[in-house]
């Protein structure tokens, strides 16, 4: 809009403060200075990039002395005014700086790390020039160069060919390293025009063609959902296996017969290749697939692929829900009650939250699926607020499996007791057979625990209050919370003796014990450990599918989405990891991951089993987990977190107070519970405003700075969000302390 009255611009910078700045629009800017674009501002001394959001009248900045616009960057909006108002909400609501919103709902670059253009398609890719079939040839030419040679290895591995940005960026290879490579005449730098899509080439899976009549019945109900104009939220709990992801493709296909747009959000599409891969059979070209491990110029092509409607679908995970779809007639969220949906830094948003909102921006349906529900979701179904669909059987013949409980306790021999009689049994069973099977454990390393036995010293990281835990392979004394990493001990620095325990079971301790108990068996390992290249999670289900492996042993990677046919046991090494974390959702996030790894058995013609390993074989978590109850597990639970108040009940942020110096974070976290206090003190209509705490974090010390956090919990969501807004702008934080607010948190820790 460019009237009389709209002559200044008020501008988002990607910067950490709440506040947006305003600028004259010169007479020569007056057409294309339009909410929505990008714009080149002067900031002090220097230039900017920032985001229109919003033209305003003179009358919004009075008084001010303006200083005009320099340039603008698009000819056309990189937001539209449905996503710029979603934009608002999220930095509203998540009470973030909307510049920090605005450069997290574009791809990398377009505002904030260098202004380029969207449009540009140029850029610069390293390419192998000699193959070095030998390792004699490798050991010769790389000599020392370490890093050069695993650059080399890993540019080979994805495929001989990446863009340099994405060796940087993502893959860590510095400059000089690639620079390396093609002073030895093993690689050349080029300019190039790329526009292409990493899952061109993967296989499609065909769907079945039959919906059974639920399946049937749920997809005539979205769809007409669908139609509505304002359809509002469905909730659909299917168990695993009872044909979701057909139900979801079907109702993305109608919505885009229908002439309208469609987005499918998944957990992590590494570990869902099968779903990309279903919505790539039907939608061919249409669809644009988004993911964190794609180079930044990938997802700029698919960006703008869909932007200018060229694709009308995406796939993707958490940012994909700021996706540019024109028009989006379904908002389809799967796995919902997944954690990695909220955002873990500023803004701190949740996707399926985000999805809610844009979905009635749009007048789209939102489809929250999941064979467990998060409670949040389920407790406005159950009371008919949002819409309730179910898929309870499986899709086809083949039953849920039997689920049993291993207890720990009763387990004889010396320690570690990895795997109980029962569950070696099983695998040696399934071994025998030629079936496969699947083992959880939810902790990665060999050791989680190493300390000594004279002095009682402990292995933590310097700059964490967590225990640092053994890779053996790589000979390392770990932090899972930080870089952090040191040499493995032979002694302890406190006492010098040579009493040091490893304690404390992780993966690749399993893996060598599987390797000790069946010398015969192909054992595969899936962990952040195994799968640091791009397509390496790809590679280790291929040849699992393929039937090259015998037990597949992973953390919760191998719980999620996996539909793999062969595999008839299912074994939980140690189902208390999550049980016993300080945190109000340990028990929701048990069941749901105990009831996802269950769901990965018996896929195929043969029946599954599950071995469940416990101490705590009476806990409600497992024991729902068991039977399949999710209702059994939901009732427990929501009743639980009646009192002390926890969500769904009311709503919750975690305020975290951190910094260097530990008593100025103590006394500014003390401060600041007493201000709070005051302020609910003060007013009537915040009354029901209950503060918890101040008190040090679980985690009290991450990443070198002390932590300490309060929780804020009001029945009412915009009575928090006054509260946060108020204290965001009004709260006195002394330098060197960083407040930071976590809205609807996912974990306390
Ligand atoms: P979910 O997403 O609920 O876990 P999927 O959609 O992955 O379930 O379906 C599980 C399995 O059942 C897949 O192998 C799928 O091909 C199959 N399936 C789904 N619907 C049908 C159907 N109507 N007839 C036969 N097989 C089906
Ligand atoms: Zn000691
Ligand atoms: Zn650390």
């Amino acid at each position: 809009m460019t009237g009389p009255d709209a002559t200044i611009a008020r501008v988002s910078l990607p910067r950490p403060v709440r506040q947006s700045f305003h600028y004259r629009i010169p007479d020569e800017l007056r057409e294309s200075a339009v909410a929505g674009v990008r714009v080149s501002v002067p900031f002090g001394r220097r230039r900017e990039t920032g985001l229109i959001e919003a033209l305003v009248a003179p009358s919004a900045a009075p008084g001010l002395k303006l200083r005009a616009l320099h340039r603008v960057l698009d000819s056309e909006p990189v937001l539209d005014a449905d996503l710029l108002e979603l934009c608002r909400w999220v930095a509203d609501y998540y009470v973030a700086p909307a510049g920090l919103v605005f450069r997290a709902a574009l791809p990398p670059g377009l505002l904030g790390g260098g202004a380029d253009d969207p449009g540009e398609l140029r850029r610069q890719v390293v390419k192998i020039t000699r193959d070095l079939p030998t390792l004699t040839e490798r050991e010769q030419v790389f000599g020392r160069a370490r890093r050069q040679r695993e650059a080399y290895e890993t540019l080979e591995a994805i495929g001989g060919r990446a863009e340099v940005s994405h060796m940087e960026k993502q893959l860590g290879f510095g400059r000089s390293i690639l620079a390396g490579l093609v002073e030895r005449g093993l690689a050349e730098i080029s300019l190039e025009t790329v526009e292409r899509d990493p899952f061109a080439e993967q296989e499609t899976d065909v769907l079945p063609i039959e919906l059974n009549r639920r399946q049937q019945r749920v997809l005539a109900e979205l769809a007409d959902l669908a139609r509505q104009p304002e359809p509002g939220v469905a909730v659909l709990r299917g168990v695993t296996g009872s044909g979701k992801t057909v139900v979801y493709i079907r109702l993305m296909r109608s919505v885009v017969d229908s002439g309208r747009g469609a987005i499918l959000l998944v957990p992590e599409i590494s570990l869902t290749p099968q779903t990309v891969s279903r919505v790539r059979a039907e939608f061919g070209d249409e669809v644009a697939v988004l993911h964190s491990g794609l180079s930044d110029g990938e997802r700029k092509d698919a960006w703008t692929a869909l932007r200018t409607g060229r694709k009308r679908v995406v796939v993707g995970t958490r940012s994909a829900i700021f996706a540019p779809v024109r028009d989006p007639g379904v908002i389809i969220v799967d796995e919902e009650h997944d954690g990695s949906y909220k955002q873990g830094e500023t803004p701190r948003y949740h996707a399926r939250s985000v999805a809610v909102v844009r979905a009635g921006l749009s007048g789209a349906l939102c489809v929250l699926g999941s064979a467990t529900p998060s409670l949040e979701s389920w407790a406005r179904a159950r009371t008919g607020q949002w819409t309730a669909l179910q898929l309870p059987e499986r899709a086809t013949p083949h039953p849920l499996p039997e689920v049993e409980v291993v207890d720990l306790r009763e387990e004889e021999g010396p320690p570690p007791r990895i795997l109980s009689k029962r569950l070696r049994d099983a695998l040696a069973d399934r071994i025998e057979r030629g079936e496969q099977s699947l083992l959880l454990l939810n902790r990665r390393g060999h050791s989680t625990w190493v300390s000594c036995e004279s002095c009682g010293w402990i292995a933590v990281c310097r700059s964490c209050n967590v225990s640092l835990t053994w890779h053996r392979k790589r000979g390392r004394l770990v932090c899972h919370h930080c870089a952090h990493e040191e040499p493995s001990r032979e002694t302890c620095p406190e006492c010098g003796a040579g009493t040091l325990a490893y304690t404390g079971v992780g993966t690749e301790q399993v893996e060598r014990h599987l390797g000790e108990v069946f010398p015969a068996a192909r054992i595969a390992r899936m962990d952040v450990d195994t799968t640091g290249r791009k397509w390496s999670h790809r590679d280790i289900l291929d040849s699992v599918r393929r039937g090259e492996v015998d037990v597949l042993l992973g953390t919760q990677m191998i719980s999620k989405g996996l539909d793999l046919p062969g595999v008839t046991l299912v074994g939980v090494i140690d189902a208390d990891v999550g049980l016993n974390l300080p945190d109000f959702r340990a028990s929701e996030r048990s069941f749901q991951l105990l009831s996802q790894v269950a769901g990965r058995a018996g896929r195929g013609r043969r029946p599954g089993k599950v071995l469940v390993q416990t101490a705590r074989p009476s806990h409600f978590a497992i024991q729902c987990a068991l039977v399949h109850d999710y209702e059994g597990f939901a009732e427990r639970e929501l009743a639980d977190r009646e009192e002390p108040g926890y969500p769904p009940h009311l709503r919750l942020a975690n305020l975290v107070i951190s910094g260097r110096d530990e008593d100025a974070v103590e006394s500014a976290a003390l401060a600041l519970g007493d201000w709070l206090e005051g302020l609910v003190a003060a007013r009537r209509e915040l009354a029901a405003t209950r503060l918890l705490g101040p008190a040090p974090c679980p985690i009290d010390r991450l990443r070198g700075r002390w932590r300490w956090h309060l929780l804020i919990k009001q029945p009412d969501a915009a009575a928090l969000g006054a509260i946060l807004r108020f204290t965001a702008s009004h709260a006195a934080i002394p330098s060197g302390v960083r407040l930071e607010i976590d809205r609807d948190p996912e974990s306390l820790l």
